[in-house]
């Protein structure tokens, strides 16, 4: 891993809506080096209230983007166009290449996947985990680790099933940065397989435990500054979030909260995050849209 690296908190104060809805004061998206091989975006609560994050990894040969947003409009796929071009202009390549992959399949991560589509060098990964398996070459999924690399960067990927089957995570040796998706993040931890989740957090447990993580990123957050406190589902703004980065101590409290929820159906919530358990629920097709899910949260909260 690189010495440049910092451990501690990201220096970047995120968008977070606008104060007035009539006033925007956001950009569509925020665009954060975090060092000039590593940026992460955040889109605007003023287009989507999930105001997801996304990920863009420069590697020698290949850059690596995952996720591409809540949204279908061609915006993304510009602010990419101009980051790869700033990228070559200072290391200059032949026949470089660009590979989108997804954290996991759900509509607020691949909305933006067809401004890649028709993209020149450029792959886009498929959204189920038999896309996912096939095109990282996994055998033994989800709990083999499979390494891929964009030149001199090698990024590892496990699979981590629970919040959604085609769920990954994403380790970048270079910058130490664990890629968490939907599985880990300061918000409400969706689950719709808790058996596939515990397993999934024992697996990653484990891994980190082998590799020094620097930072846990996932895609959202939905946490305020108050311990077990949250924005409400579809809150535009949210002046009062906690950082995006977790540590590797609170992954281990997430593995053991999932831990804890085992027999408990629904929304329970605790200092950091909030876990969801879809499962045992009356009717579970329903849950697996996270709206609803969010409904449920709200309820339980009004009470
Ligand atoms: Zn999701
Ligand atoms: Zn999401």
């Amino acid at each position: 891993m690189d010495e440049q690296l910092a451990t501690d908190h990201l220096d970047v104060r995120w968008i977070h809506g606008s104060a007035s809805r009539r006033r925007r004061t956001d950009p569509a998206w925020q665009v954060h080096h975090h060092r000039d091989d590593t940026v992460i975006l955040r889109q605007s609560k003023d287009d989507t209230y999930e105001a997801p994050f996304t990920f863009l990894l420069f590697g020698a040969d290949r850059a690596f983007l995952l996720d591409t947003g809540a949204t279908k409009d061609v915006g993304l796929g510009h602010i990419v166009d101009a980051l790869v071009d700033g990228w070559l202009a200072e290391h200059p390549a032949s026949a470089y290449q660009l590979v989108v992959a997804h954290s996991h399949g759900h509509g607020d991560h691949v909305a933006g996947d067809a401004t890649f589509a028709d993209r020149p060098g450029t792959t886009v990964v498929g959204k189920t985990a038999d896309d996912v398996q096939a095109f990282f070459g996994f055998t033994s999924w989800p709990d083999e680790v499979v390494g891929f690399d964009l030149g001199d960067r090698r990024l590892e990927l496990m699979g981590l099933p629970g919040h959604h089957a085609a769920s990954i995570v994403v380790y970048d040796e270079r910058t130490g940065l664990l890629l968490s998706g939907d599985s880990v993040y300061p918000g409400r931890i969706y689950v719709t397989d808790l058996p596939a989740f515990i397993d999934s957090m024992n697996r990653l447990v484990a891994f980190v435990e082998a590799r020094t993580v620097t930072h846990v990123l996932g895609c959202h957050i939905e946490m305020t500054t108050r311990p077990g406190r949250d924005y409400p589902i579809g809150c535009r703004y949210q002046p009062d979030e906690p950082p995006l980065e977790m540590t590797v101590p609170q992954l281990r409290d997430l593995r053991d909260a999932a831990v804890s929820v085992a027999d408990r159906p629904g929304p329970t919530r605790f200092d950091d995050f909030w876990i969801v358990n879809g499962m045992g629920l009356r009717s579970q097709a329903p849950l697996i849209a996270r709206g609803l899910l969010g409904r449920a949260v709200d309820l339980v909260r009004r009470r």
